[in-house]
């Protein structure tokens, strides 16, 4: 049972920042919108802050949660997940070696190759499914490894802990990716993970209605210095009513991240040996290749997010999407309501994700009515 020293994510969640309001009693932060802060008559600011690219009080309470509930010593927020991620790279000098999923969220792959040729940084792409991969690709250079677990859209599971183990074996900083295991099912921290990135316009808001990106440090070590140097430079900063949505967002992560799971699974197995589909990509099925792993490492849930494999390529995964009645028609996850996704349209013509892959978001909605909708998109497109 938990002690009341250490509350469980759930109630950590619920009752994020645990505030009160020293004058008015209120239980929700106020809104600070100033972005400059007054000095005193010996030019000293006045409270904690100075001009709000640096820090102001809206992003306090939104770090502080998002610190705990990763297990982390500090975190910062971005103006949207991808702010955080080149954030982060931004801290990898020519001359150093990184090496990343071949297939993993592709506008962090898309960064990585136009640092990789900019700024001479050398890039190693391993398969997700094979740990191997990972640790030939390692170089005397290395010291960036970064991974996502699950791999979108894929949903291969990474073994966090053995890859927290290669990468510090060659000295280098283990980043991951958790948008899509929320800190509900996975704490890369506690798996030995340096770094842990969320775009936050995922989960975490839960309502596709604010763009954001969190990152959280195991230590206050000089690359967590330098990245929040680039976050004050460069300006990728999060907006207070932002911050204030998002930490509104995260009280009821709990309840929407195990109900999405829950449907999630329930619409693998139901849709698992569809004559009208090569495969259902979810590490929550016994016959998913990284199953065992996610077992050990996803706690509450594997998630909201699976994938379909069609018969029949991609006009038929698009017929099937187009098909559908209560799932809509839109690129994202995370949010309360069901999306689905044809991918290799979305990434473009570069795309390494196969064309006949429709990736689902599973929202909040009834169970049963999900199930309905796919089945019936499956059979129209399928008489077609
Ligand atoms: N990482 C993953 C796994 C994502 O799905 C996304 C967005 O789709 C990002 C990073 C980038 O985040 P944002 O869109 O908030 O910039």
């Amino acid at each position: 049972m938990a002690d009341n020293k250490s509350p469980t994510i759930e109630t950590q969640l619920a009752q994020a920042c645990h505030y009160i309001d020293e004058i008015t009693g209120g239980i929700n932060p106020p809104l600070q919108f100033s972005t400059t802060y007054a000095r005193d008559d010996s030019y000293q600011p006045v409270g904690d802050y100075s001009y709000s690219r640096g820090g102001n009080p809206s992003w306090q309470a939104l770090e502080k949660v998002c610190a705990e509930i990763d297990g982390g010593v500090e975190a910062l927020c971005f103006s949207s997940g991808m702010a955080a991620v080149c954030a982060v790279l931004e801290t990898v000098n020519s001359g150093e070696h990184v090496v990343a999923p071949r297939i993993m969220y592709h506008g962090s792959q898309d960064w990585l190759r136009r640092i990789s040729q900019k700024r001479s940084i050398g890039l190693t792409l391993f398969d997700a499914a094979d740990l191997d991969q990972l640790r030939d690709a390692i170089r005397p250079q290395t010291t960036m490894v970064w991974i996502e677990s699950p791999v979108n859209p894929t949903w291969d599971v990474i073994d966090i802990a053995a890859a927290a183990e290669i990468a510090h074996q060659a000295g280098a900083t283990l980043v991951v990716d958790a948008t899509v295991s929320s800190p509900v099912t996975t704490r890369p921290l506690e798996l030995g993970a340096d770094i842990v990135f969320h775009s936050a316009t995922k989960y975490l808001n839960g309502h596709s209605d604010v763009l954001a990106g969190i990152l959280v440090s195991a230590r206050d070590d000089a690359r967590w210095q330098e990245i929040g140097l680039v976050r004050t430079l460069t300006g990728g900063v999060l907006g207070p009513f932002e911050a204030w949505l998002l930490l509104r967002g995260m009280r009821t992560l709990f309840l929407r991240f195990e109900r999405a799971s829950q449907t999630a699974l329930a619409l693998a197995r139901h849709f698992e040996n569809h004559p009208a589909l090569e495969a259902v990509l979810y590490p929550g099925l016994e016959s998913h290749p990284g199953h065992a792993i996610a077992r050990r490492q996803m706690k509450n849930g594997f998630g909201g997010m699976l994938s379909l494999l069609v018969k029949g390529g991609a006009e038929q995964a698009q017929a099937i999407a187009a098909a559908t009645r209560l799932f809509v028609r839109a690129t994202s996850l995370g949010g309360v309501e069901s999306l689905i996704e044809h991918r290799a349209t979305v990434e473009g013509p570069h795309s390494a994700v196969p064309k006949n892959l429709l990736r689902l978001s599973i929202g909040i909605e009834n169970c049963n009515e999900l199930i309905a909708d796919l089945e019936q998109s499956l059979n129209r497109a399928n008489a077609e």
